[in-house]
């Protein structure tokens, strides 16, 4: 099967490339790239004037729920929710049930991926054993099963000796231990950011420093270790800081933050929805403000959505008692266009590389890009396409989205992974898809 993209904007920043041109896809190769061309054969036609075509995205942090909570989420699910919004690769977090604390969970996601599509998924293992930060997990073995970093995402790791370790495990297979950043002692019953908004709203607040204190201890200790530390989340202008500094002085850390932070602050929480409930909470303006400064120079290097289901129910109770979380991987392109590009904050190569070359270096995920004879692995975008957020169509299982209703910018037209494209409905805005099925 071939496709012939037509007079779309060539976009791979990692490459250099930024030109407008034709793209021909054959037998899930990326034949040729660039200029205009007039392919053998009759590849199908794809006129792509006014859209982007770009690597697939990369997500480096996903909850797939599943084992265990498969009301929420499944990972055929979730690839499919990854498919509709631009990802060819997610990394997904352990803080499933069971955990993937073991070779066999790992094994488990990758057949389950395999099973449900094209969409490439990489299980991030745990720190420690059944994420309870009393010893480490059998690095090595979750390394060898398949396991792209290690994590114990929803958890600090308390102990700075178990830390220390995990960072000398890690560094000897060259993969990054994932930090969420929060000194729970800190956070404990908090809900939402700590200040003049949680006081008005009544809202116990979650400070700051538990996430500035817990990067700054690990960065102290992955300069201890020599090992390769990354941010998971990153909310606060003060952690920016501290991760500033930290690539000041050479270190191996890198950091992500989220769309949500990018996008929305402490201020749209008036309303108590629950679906604007996430951990780390959302920050003050001036928080959101030096995110994206760092994102624009590079100080976070990539943007994740932390795509986090859970089902209404849960969801649909009071403030205090609703899990942490949003969904992601369907709105993010489109919350980043809207907020960022759009509103002048940051230039749309650099947001491409947020999505792609920067997640796959960290992961250590080889990114096929706009290169002649590499594996077709694009995302076909329409940044002016605008759709309206409706939750009921997501393809995820769950539908706590902090954007629900709003007019949004970046539609998804296409998705290539090797010999399938995968195809919007028509008219759904972003919703349903399928694989194409012209035959050719
Ligand atoms: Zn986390």
């Amino acid at each position: 099967m071939a496709w012939l993209v037509k007079g779309a904007r060539l976009l791979d920043p990692a490459r250099g490339i930024d030109r407008t041109g034709d793209l021909l896809v054959d037998g899930g190769k990326i034949v040729r790239v660039g200029g205009e061309i007039r392919a053998d054969g009759e590849p199908a036609t794809i006129e792509a004037k006014g859209c982007v075509l770009a690597p697939a995205f990369v997500d480096m942090h996903v909850h797939l729920r599943e084992p265990g909570r498969e009301d929420a989420e499944t990972i055929e699910s979730g690839t499919r929710a990854a498919a509709a919004g631009g990802f060819g690769a997610i990394a997904c977090m352990p803080n499933t049930d069971p955990p993937l604390d073991s070779q066999g969970a790992i094994r488990f996601v990758l057949e389950r991926a395999e099973e449900a599509g094209p969409v490439q998924v990489l299980p991030i293992g745990c720190i420690t054993a059944g994420r309870r930060g009393e010893r480490l997990a059998e690095i090595g073995d979750l390394v060898r099963a398949g396991a792209a970093a290690i994590s114990d995402d929803g958890s600090w790791v308390e102990s700075p000796l178990l830390m220390r370790r995990a960072l000398e495990y890690a560094r000897m297979f060259d993969i990054p231990v994932v930090t969420h950043a929060e000194d729970k002692r800190l956070s404990a019953g908090g809900v939402m950011h700590e200040g003049e908004m949680s006081l008005h709203l009544g809202l116990r607040g979650i400070p700051a420093e538990s996430e500035v204190v817990a990067i700054e201890r690990d960065v102290r200790l992955a300069e201890l270790a020599e090992g390769r530390l990354h941010v998971a989340h990153v909310s606060t202008a003060e952690g920016v800081a501290v991760v500033r500094r930290a690539k000041e002085r050479g270190l191996a850390v890198t950091a992500e933050t989220a769309p949500h932070y990018l996008a929305l602050t402490d201020r749209c929480l008036a309303g108590y929805d629950t679906n604007r409930k996430v951990n780390p909470p959302l920050r003050t303006a001036a928080d959101r403000d030096a995110l994206r400064g760092a994102v624009a120079d590079g100080v976070i290097d990539a943007i994740a959505t932390d795509h986090a289901p859970h089902p209404l129910h849960e969801k649909e109770v009071e403030f205090d008692a609703a899990p942490f979380g949003v969904v992601g991987l369907e709105t993010a392109l489109a919350v980043l266009l809207t907020y960022l590009v759009r509103a002048g904050h940051l230039p749309l190569p650099r947001l491409v590389e947020c999505l792609t070359s920067a997640p796959a270096k960290i992961l250590g995920l080889d990114l096929p890009g706009l290169a002649e004879g590499a594996d077709a692995s694009l995302v076909l975008f329409d940044p002016e396409g605008s759709w309206v957020v409706d939750p009921s169509r997501f393809e995820s299982l769950s539908r706590n989205t902090p954007f629900a209703g709003e007019r949004l910018f970046g539609e998804i037209k296409a998705l290539f992974l090797g010999p399938k494209r995968i195809v919007p409905r028509p008219k759904s805005g972003g919703g349903f898809l399928f694989p194409d099925e012209e035959a050719r």
